[in-house]
């Protein structure tokens, strides 16, 4: 990697002054932006480059209101350098990034933390922990107020290397089943999982809908993986994070939930409620459209899927399937009792933004981190701009009509305009809830009532050996892990009889190392 030119430095000092002219021009007329002085960091505009790859748009407008915005209150300008636009994956782009050698100065957007943390004590990113403990109060004040995230964040090294997208909120996935249909059939909620496979049994055999055909769904799932989720009310788990079939902590310990008991009653029984017809026989190639699709032509009957949007059908379904109602409702206990709602919100995402080693302004660079989370900046990321997305209530942002009432979601109308994207910013939950459903809000109260939340695995940062062990074994364990499982659903295996040669085959592939390197690293990086 090569420093910075000093051409590309004198082209951009003229740059800057033309800039400050037209710059200046805005700011005296935009009242009441001049009043936000407290939040300048330059005097002089400075431009920063930025390489920022996401899924929905594999860059960074300049034009973004909410740029514009931050522009005016701060005096830093980003100017895109994203590498890869022309491809969807994140991880290309950022190869592509890193073998330009020419960093720009920030480096940001979705799933930055293991390139980060990994090229960080290399030497190609900033360790920031000093910078943000003298120029950063905002963010300080929140690692303050959750030591849990430092830990998570961390290289190897000890070191953070990123800011994070850090959510809000608890709970993210719920329960829903049709009331409509269990009033029809005069059944209560499913309260545990004999309860439900009644439920199941009912809605596949008593024509709820009432049309005369035994052609109801009795789960269906957006995202077949949400039905490995079911190993819960067997006390397995399937996963431990908000990714999928991820490794989970068990009384201080790094598990996989794919090599355990209770992993093996739950599939066990979920290959049985499958055989019975009591799952979608379409699982598994339905895809993300089984929701919208089995809802609206009265089919489906329980499903575990977001809160808000499932809601939502409450309403957009009322004329099409007139009594329509889906309705939350508590994890049904396991078989020993237990309630989990094993999905959450993660509290930190490997979204973010870091400083490249070729920044020469490193602390206006840290102060521009932490502008996103002031009081202003934070619902800037959140809200949009004042006036123009959302009004002060009683000193609370409220989203204007014109975005509540849009055809399009409020979410990607805010990806839009340059809010809620995954720079380095926090979250406010306030901006989800205004578009939430009351009957998402009270299903969410519900689950607050009941203490269903169980401890997330935040990840760990695996140091050079680590990781080459973890890439010689992890990859080809986990394809046939997921072999394995979708075969013992559909029935062309039995686990019962398979279990033995399985475990040994996961000990042969190399599970008990990966094991290893997990639980070497998380307890260098949580344990201090
Ligand atoms: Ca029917």
């Amino acid at each position: 990697m090569t420093r910075k030119n000093t051409t590309r430095f004198g082209r951009e000092t003229m740059r800057k002054s033309t800039l400050s002219a037209a710059f200046l021009a805005t700011t005296m007329l935009a009242q009441p932006g001049f009043a936000d002085e407290h939040l300048r960091i330059v005097e002089e505009p400075l431009e920063l480059t930025v390489h920022f790859h996401w899924p929905r748009n594999q860059g960074y407008e300049e034009d973004y209101p909410v740029e514009q915005a931050a522009r005016e209150m701060t005096g830093i300008h980003l100017k895109d350098a994203t590498a890869g636009r022309n491809t969807p994956d994140h991880n290309e782009a950022m190869n592509l990034l890193l073998a330009q050698g020419d960093l720009p100065d920030i480096v940001g957007g979705n799933r930055i933390k293991d390139p980060v943390n990994q090229y960080g004590p290399e030497g190609a990113f900033l360790p920031l922990g000093d910078l943000i403990a003298e120029h950063a109060p905002n963010i300080q004040a929140v690692l303050d107020a959750k030591p849990e995230l430092r830990d998570a964040m961390a290289s190897w090294d000890g070191n953070i290397y990123y800011v994070p997208y850090l959510p809000d909120g608890e709970f993210g996935r719920a329960w829903f089943v049709r009331q409509d249909w269990l009033d029809a059939l005069g059944l209560e909620r499913p309260d545990n999982v004999e309860e439900l496979y009644q439920v199941l049994v009912a809605f596949r055999d008593q024509d709820p809908n009432g049309n005369g055909q035994k052609d109801e769904v009795p789960i269906f799932l957006r995202h077949w993986e949400e039905l490995i989720r079911f190993v819960t009310l067997w006390d397995g788990r399937s996963t431990g994070s908000d990714t999928y079939h991820d490794f989970y902590v068990d009384n201080g310990e790094v598990k996989h939930p794919y090599a355990t008991e209770g992993y093996r009653e739950g599939i066990k029984n979920i290959a049985k409620w499958y055989e019975e017809g009591l799952i979608d026989p379409e699982v598994f190639t339905r895809g993300t459209s089984a929701r919208e699709y089995l809802l609206s032509e009265n089919l489906g009957g329980i499903t575990h899927d977001w809160f808000a949007s499932t809601a939502g059908y409450n309403e957009s379904l009322q004329e099409k399937v007139p009594g329509f109602d889906f309705a939350p409702m508590l994890p049904p206990e396991s078989i020993s009792g237990k309630r989990i709602e094993e999905h959450r919100r993660t509290p930190l995402k490997p979204d973010g933004w870091a400083i490249s080693y070729a920044n020469e302004n490193p602390v206006e660079t840290i102060k521009y981190f932490d502008f996103w989370f002031t009081e202003e900046g934070r619902r800037l990321s959140n809200f949009g701009v004042e006036g123009e997305h959302y009004e002060l209530v009683d000193g609370e942002p409220v989203f204007t009509d014109a975005v509540l009432t849009a055809d399009q979601p409020v979410n990607s109308q805010m990806w839009e305009i340059g809010a809620g994207i995954p720079r380095g910013y926090y979250m406010d939950y306030a901006y989800e809830l205004q578009w939430t459903s009351d009957a998402a809000r009270e299903g969410i109260e519900l689950y607050e009532q009941n203490d269903l939340l169980i401890d997330q695995f935040l990840g760990v940062s695996l140091n050079e050996e680590e990781q080459a062990v973890y890439d010689r074994y992890w990859p080809s364990i986990q394809t046939y892990m997921l072999e394995r499982q979708q075969a013992w659903i559909l029935g062309t295996g039995d686990i019962e009889a398979d279990w033995d040669e399985y475990m040994s085959q996961l000990d042969k592939r190399g599970l008990s190392d990966v094991l290893e390197v997990m639980n070497s690293a998380y307890e260098r990086q949580y344990d201090s």
